[in-house]
């Protein structure tokens, strides 16, 4: 079929204004927040609504053309990567949130809803949706299910897998296919909705998603450790979790990255410090008290030479803040910032930090570590110019090792970033020969054009 008439079946679906043939709006969809190289699309295609949707899913499985669906693009593992001379669909047409059910604790969202926008929503009816992720404020809860998002609230109250009941999606086919349900228990038929989580958007495209909310906790303290070592502090996070308390946020920071961090916003924070652990615990205000009284006497007992209680709102906030400060600090360093997301078990973190030090010792590289320690989940992020040839072979090495050390100690290449095209080489060393062929045969089964988001997760 020749283009001309194409670019023509997507105008009729999803209305003339929607469809971008430009070099200029196809170079804006040809990269995402991940540091690999830009593939530019035949053509981008926003659908304003669910049935435009499902159309635009048909058309390109008929035709055998490639299909990137897109939220935010926000994801770091080249999920929106588009295949060369693909569809790349947009969600940000779809939207609405269609319900709050605040006496059931549900909502039903479509695809292209900002996550921190919803939060703000559901928190406005006296509800909680815990997942934050650090890009919040411009990513789509589409993409969060789609990479199975986490962010700081990881460790006492899980994941976006966790708050997912139901995903209506469009199979390759534009057939409308409904998962889960509303209610809060379900078994009806395989688990759909698992399958579709952190499906990066290789087995469908979601339509509606079906989210569980809960009440919000009642109080919350947070507190600032300021520790001597990464050593010490990594210690500590083993104490408390040991203990049997579970903060709700439990995060580190390393000299680097506070140093970074201070002189980007200027937030008070120790640059002698050789590491802090930002600590948030939270439930009834009794229960909040108890366990800061027990958090503060860990910290202590493991080295803490001070610890900061948020006195008011104002200071709470601005603990987070340079929280969530540290990438776009540390990402104004140099002109290349690779973030990456190797996760092991929490045991393993101080074994984890000695590997990083070692790996940015031998190979010449700058590593700001940050991350959600409480989760095993660390962000080592190496700061680089990736036009250095000499500097970028250097780095690709450091990858490596810090894939084959996290791997090593028991851990995972992906605590919440995805696989995309920047891991899926390593996914047969955390998997089995025998995963990926059941992965390959499942998508050749649900996708036998292979046209949903070629080359992601399986290669
Ligand atoms: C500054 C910054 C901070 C971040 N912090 C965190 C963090 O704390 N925790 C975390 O987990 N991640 C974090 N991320 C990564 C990223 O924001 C998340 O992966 C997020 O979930 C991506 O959402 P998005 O809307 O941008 O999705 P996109 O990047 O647009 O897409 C992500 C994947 O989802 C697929 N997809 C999108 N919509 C659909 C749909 N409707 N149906 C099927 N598949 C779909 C895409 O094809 C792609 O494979 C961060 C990124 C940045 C840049």
């Amino acid at each position: 079929m020749s283009t001309d008439k194409l670019i023509k079946d997507f105008e009729a679906v999803a209305g003339k204004e929607n469809v971008m043939t430009s070099e200029t709006d196809r170079h804006s969809y040809s990269y995402d927040a991940a540091v690999l190289d830009s593939v530019m699309p035949a053509l981008v295609v926003r659908p304003g609504d669910s049935e435009a949707l499902g159309k635009c899913v048909k058309l390109c499985n008929d035709n055998g053309l490639p299909l990137t669906v897109r939220g935010a693009g926000t994801n770091l593992s080249g999920g929106t990567i588009p295949h060369p001379g693909g569809v790349v669909v947009l969600t940000n047409g779809l939207s609405r949130i269609l319900e709050i059910n605040e006496e059931d604790m549900y909502a039903v969202v479509e695809p292209g809803v900002v996550t921190a926008q919803f939060a703000a929503e559901v928190a406005a009816r006296g509800l909680f949706y815990p997942p934050d992720p650090g890009s919040q404020a411009v990513s789509t809860l589409g993409g969060n299910v789609a990479e199975n998002a986490g962010g700081l609230r990881g460790l006492k109250y899980g994941v976006t897998k966790d708050y997912v009941m139901g995903v209506d999606f469009w199979d390759v086919n534009g057939e409308l296919v409904k998962s889960g349900s509303r209610t809060v228990k379900c078994v009806s038929g395989y688990n759909l909705s698992g399958l579709m989580i952190a499906s990066e958007g290789t087995l469908g495209v979601f339509d509606k998603i079906i989210l569980k909310l809960i009440p919000p906790a009642q109080a919350a303290k947070s507190m600032m450790a300021i520790f001597p070592s990464m050593k010490a502090a990594s210690e500590t996070v083993a104490a408390i979790i040991a203990s049997k308390i579970v903060p709700a946020t439990l995060e580190m920071m390393d000299n680097f990255t506070i140093r970074t961090v201070e002189n980007f916003r200027g937030a008070g924070l120790p640059t002698d410090a050789e590491a802090l652990l930002l600590i948030e615990v939270d439930g009834h205000p009794a229960q909040v008290e108890d366990e800061a009284v027990v958090v503060e006497r860990i910290c202590k007992e493991n080295g803490a030479t001070e610890l900061k209680v948020a006195k008011d709102a104002a200071e709470r906030d601005a603990v987070w803040q340079a929280r969530r400060d540290a990438l776009p600090a540390l990402a104004k360093l140099r002109p290349t910032c690779v973030l990456e997301d190797a996760t092991v078990p929490r045991s393993k973190i101080p074994a984890m930090i000695e590997a990083l030090d070692e790996i940015a010792g031998k190979l010449d590289l700058t590593i700001g570590t940050f991350g959600h320690a409480g989760d095993g989940n660390l962000h080592p992020t190496i700061l680089t110019d990736k036009r250095d040839k000499a500097e970028w072979e250097r780095v690709e090495k450091g990858i490596d090792m810090i894939f084959e050390r996290a791997l090593a100690l028991g851990g995972t290449l992906s605590g919440e970033h995805g696989i995309g095209l920047a891991k899926s080489k390593y996914l047969e060393g955390e998997t089995s020969p025998g995963t990926l062929k059941y992965a390959r045969r499942m998508k050749s089964v649900l996708d036998p054009k292979g046209i949903l988001n070629p080359g992601k997760i399986i290669g």
